[in-house]
This record gives structure tokens, C-alpha cells and sequence, in this order.
């Protein structure tokens, strides 16, 4: 293949994720988007495989079928609500390779001298950092979200200090590095400031703030991808790069405003948040109980009911029921509605998805500042499976881990009915004043369980 087709490819695969973009941005036309993502990915490998700068093809094809394999293994296992931790880990390989790249590229420049080299070890510094952050950032997001490791906030003594300090040096260094032309121990000693700056920083974001760092570090992926554009000399690396960089940066920007969070704040390791945290999960009172066949007969009497699901549905899979119940209602004059919270799930727009799979008409599901000012006058809420998106203490506690951030106020409607099977907390660690408010009766057992009960008496 010659270099102009090879360019000629890499255009129409540029414009392809462009069009992958765009059709990903709305429900109807997301599986459009995917289909252009992997045509254009897929023109993309070959046009790199085949084109005239790539040496030991048959050694790119072996490793593309065995880590093809493995990644097509791991994603028909995956459940969906282990997705967000599926694309944490696959935002470390991005990062690991942009390490790899850089050394490789330091140790091979070529015959490069000059202002040329400078420019190449700028990038080789650069990318070796924003990779190696983004390597360890990844994998403790990874370990937060499946729960290995505490989704509170890692609080150490002067951690800004920390960071900031890490930042000094690794610059530092990365004078030196460039000084010197190249010095393999400033790369060695800036790749371990760089794995230990990504772990902290994203050790030190904790509660609610976790849907801001999930889309944050898709973002330094990209960075990092266009970083090893730059070294490979690679255009189309570099625009895949800043084009999920960038996406990913606008999302994590929509996320902070959707939750009221600061965008610097959260990005510098949760700076200007201290916060004297009242995370307490301890019961706040009396809460009380009710049954399926009671619940059954309160939707029959109502007139309007919304739904506010959240990650305990995605758990039990109850969306399929779910559907069901909505169904029936809606056939029995019953105006049902669904409630979504910007960051209810494990990652943004993880709602819309499962009811979209259960056939959810689009058109009865509401975004937050949609409903919101209608839940006083709903006669039932059901909270399926959330926990912090319904958690008034947002509003009411200013030492709360979730303090600021908006969320559905359901406890507005005349009833709410809460589906989850014990008093545990949500996602973010603390318990929720709702459980203990008057208009509030518990439904206790599996989500999916107790909306089949439900169904049955309808
Ligand atoms: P939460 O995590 O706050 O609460 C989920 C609730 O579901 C729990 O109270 C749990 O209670 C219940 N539950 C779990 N399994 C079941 C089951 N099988 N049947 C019935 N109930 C069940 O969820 P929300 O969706 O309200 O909030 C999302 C949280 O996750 C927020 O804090 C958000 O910041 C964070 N987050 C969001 C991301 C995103 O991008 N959307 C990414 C990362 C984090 P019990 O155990 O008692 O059943």
C-alpha cells in the first residue's frame, strides 16, 4: 500500500469517528455510531498494517488475534454493570502503552539532532507522563468501582503539597531531560513520580465524585494517545487521540455541572473540598415496611407514578419487569414516567441504556430537571435500586460527602416506595434521610424479585 493511500485511509477513518461521535451523542442513532467507529477503526489497522512503514506483519497479526481473543472473551462475559470498571481497565492499557511507545521511541529516535531531537524528547517526556498517570489513575478507578479498594477519599497529610511537588520535579526533569539530550534514568525517575502522582490523585477522589473521574481519565487516554502519535509520527493516532481527549473532557465538564462540582476541583484530586465529612451510615430513626400486594394496590389508585431507578436496578436486571409494571399501569390510565439522574448507575447514561434494551418508550423518560418539578404533584415514587441520586442529605448537609450535588427530590410526592434488600448504604458511603421520612415505606429484597411480586397483583 502506498503512503498516499495509507494517508487517503486515514482520512475516511478520521471522519468515520468523527460520525461515530456524533451518532453516539443520541440513543436513536448510537448503534449507527458504533457501526462507524468500527469501520473506521477497522480501516485504520489495515491501512497501518499494510502501509509502507510497517515491518513483521505476521508478528502484528499474531498479536492482534490473541489480544483481539482475549478483549472479545472478556466483553461477551461482561455484565453491564461491570462495564465501567471493563473501560477503567482498558484506559490503563491505553496509558501502559503510551509508556511503552515513549521508551521505544527514546531508545530508537533515529538520527534526529538539534531543535528536531528537542522536539522529540519533549514528547517522549511528555508522553511517558501522561500515560504512566494515566496508567495508575486508571487502575485504581478499576479498583474502586469493582470494590477493592475504598471508594472514600484517600486524605493523606499536605496532599496537595504532594502533587504539587511532583509536578515541580517531573518539569524539572524534564528540563534536564531535553538538556542533556536524553537521559534514561530523568525518564525512569519521572515514569515512577508519574505512576505515584496517578494513584494519588485518583485515590483522593472519593463519594460521589467517581463518574467525573471515570470520564476524566478516558480523556488522558486520548491524551496519551495522541502523545504516542506524536512519537510514531502517526496523524491518525493523533486526531483518534485528541478527538476522545477532548469528548472526554466535555464530558467530565457536563458531569461536574451536572453534579455541582468544581471541574478544577475534582481534576486537582479533590482541591479546595475540605470538607469536615459527616459520612455517617448510621439509621437516622424508624423506617417502615411494606409488601408487594400494598404497593400493588397504592399504583392502582394513582394517577401519576415516576420510577427513579438506579444502580440496584442495573444489579437484579430488573429493568426487563420494570417494563412490565409500566405497561400494565399505563394501560390502566396511570400516567408512569421514569426519573433519571445524571450520574445514577455506574457510568453516564447507564440508565437510558437498560431501558432502552427493556424497550422503554424514549419518550416517558425524563432527565432530572425535567421531573423534578413535577414530584409534588406524583402520587408514588418508585426508587428502584438508588441510593445517592435520592439522597436528600445533598441539600440538607453541608458536611456531606454528596453536599451540593443536585438530585431527584422525591420525597416531594405523597408516597415513596424504596426497592433495596437492606438498610446499606449507596455508592457514596452515607446513609439517606429519606429511608426515615413519613412518606416512606421500604420494599426489601431483590429489585427484579419484589417488581415481579408487584406484577403479579396488578
Ligand atoms: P447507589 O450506588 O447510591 O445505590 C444503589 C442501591 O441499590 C443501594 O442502596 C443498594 O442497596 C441497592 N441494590 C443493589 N443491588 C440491589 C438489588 N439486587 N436489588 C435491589 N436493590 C439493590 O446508586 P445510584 O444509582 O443512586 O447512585 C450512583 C452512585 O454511583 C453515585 O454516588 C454516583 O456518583 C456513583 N457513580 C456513578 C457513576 C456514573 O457514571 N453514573 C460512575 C461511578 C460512580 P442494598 O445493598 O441494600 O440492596
Amino acid at each position: 500500500m502506498s503512503a498516499g493511500i495509507v494517508q487517503a485511509a486515514y482520512l475516511v477513518a478520521a471522519v468515520l469517528f468523527i460520525m461515530s461521535l456524533a451518532g453516539l451523542s443520541k440513543q436513536e442513532t448510537a448503534r449507527a455510531g458504533n457501526y462507524y467507529g468500527i469501520a473506521g477503526m477497522g480501516i485504520a489497522l489495515l491501512a497501518t498494517i499494510f502501509g509502507p512503514d510497517a515491518q513483521g506483519t505476521s508478528w502484528i497479526i499474531l498479536a492482534m488475534v490473541i489480544g483481539g481473543g482475549i478483549g472479545m472473551h472478556l466483553a461477551k462475559k461482561v455484565e453491564m454493570t461491570e462495564m465501567p470498571e471493563l473501560v477503567a481497565i482498558l484506559h490503563s492499557f491505553v496509558g501502559l502503552a503510551a509508556v511503552l511507545v515513549g521508551f521505544n521511541t527514546y531508545i530508537d529516535h533515529g538520527e534526529l539532532t538539534g531543535a528536531l531531537l528537542n522536539i522529540h524528547l519533549v514528547e517522549v517526556f511528555l508522553g511517558v507522563f501522561i500515560g504512566a498517570v494515566t496508567f495508575t489513575g486508571s487502575i485504581v478507578a478499576f479498583g474502586k468501582l469493582r470494590g477493592i479498594i475504598d471508594s472514600k477519599s484517600l486524605m493523606l497529610p499536605h496532599r496537595h503539597k504532594l502533587n504539587l511537588a511532583a509536578l515541580v520535579v517531573s518539569f524539572l526533569l524534564m528540563l534536564y531531560f531535553v538538556n542533556v539530550e536524553g537521559s534514561t534514568f530523568a525518564l525512569i525517575v519521572v515514569t515512577l513520580i508519574a505512576f505515584a502522582f496517578g494513584y494519588h490523585l485518583v485515590a483522593s477522589i472519593g463519594g460521589a465524585d467517581m463518574p467525573v473521574v471515570v470520564s476524566m481519565l478516558n480523556s488522558y487516554s486520548g491524551w496519551a494517545a495522541a502523545a504516542a502519535g506524536f512519537m510514531l509520527a502517526n496523524d491518525l493516532l493523533i486526531v483518534t487521540g485528541a478527538l476522545v481527549g477532548s469528548s472526554g473532557a466535555i464530558l467530565s465538564y457536563i458531569m461536574c455541572k451536572a453534579m455541582n462540582r468544581s471541574f478544577i476541583s475534582v481534576i486537582a484530586g479533590g482541591f479546595g473540598t475540605e470538607v469536615v465529612v459527616s459520612s455517617s451510615d448510621e439509621e437516622q430513626g424508624e423506617h417502615r415496611e411494606a409488601s408487594a400486594e400494598e404497593v400493588a394496590e397504592m399504583l392502582k389508585d394513582a394517577k401519576s407514578v415516576v420510577i427513579t431507578p438506579g444502580y440496584g436496578m442495573a444489579v437484579a436486571q430488573a429493568q426487563y419487569p420494570v417494563h412490565e409494571i409500566t405497561d400494565k399501569l399505563r394501560a390502566q390510565g396511570v400516567n408512569v414516567r421514569f426519573g433519571i439522574h445524571p450520574v445514577a448507575g455506574r457510568l453516564p447514561g447507564h440508565m437510558n441504556v437498560l431501558l432502552a434494551e427493556a424497550k422503554v418508550p424514549y419518550d416517558i423518560v425524563l432527565e432530572m430537571d425535567e421531573i423534578n418539578d413535577d414530584l409534588s404533584d406524583t402520587d408514588v415514587v418508585l426508587v428502584i435500586g438508588a441510593n445517592d441520586t435520592v439522597n436528600p442529605a445533598a441539600m440538607e448537609d453541608p458536611n456531606s460527602p454528596i453536599a451540593g450535588m443536585p438530585v431527584l427530590e422525591v420525597w416531594n410526592a405523597k408516597h415513596v416506595i424504596v426497592f433495596k434488600r437492606s438498610m446499606n448504604t449507596g455508592y457514596a458511603g452515607v446513609q439517606n434521610p429519606l429511608f426515615f421520612k413519613e412518606n416512606t415505606q421500604m420494599l426489601f429484597g431483590d429489585a427484579k424479585a419484589s417488581v415481579d411480586d408487584i406484577s403479579k397483583f396488578l
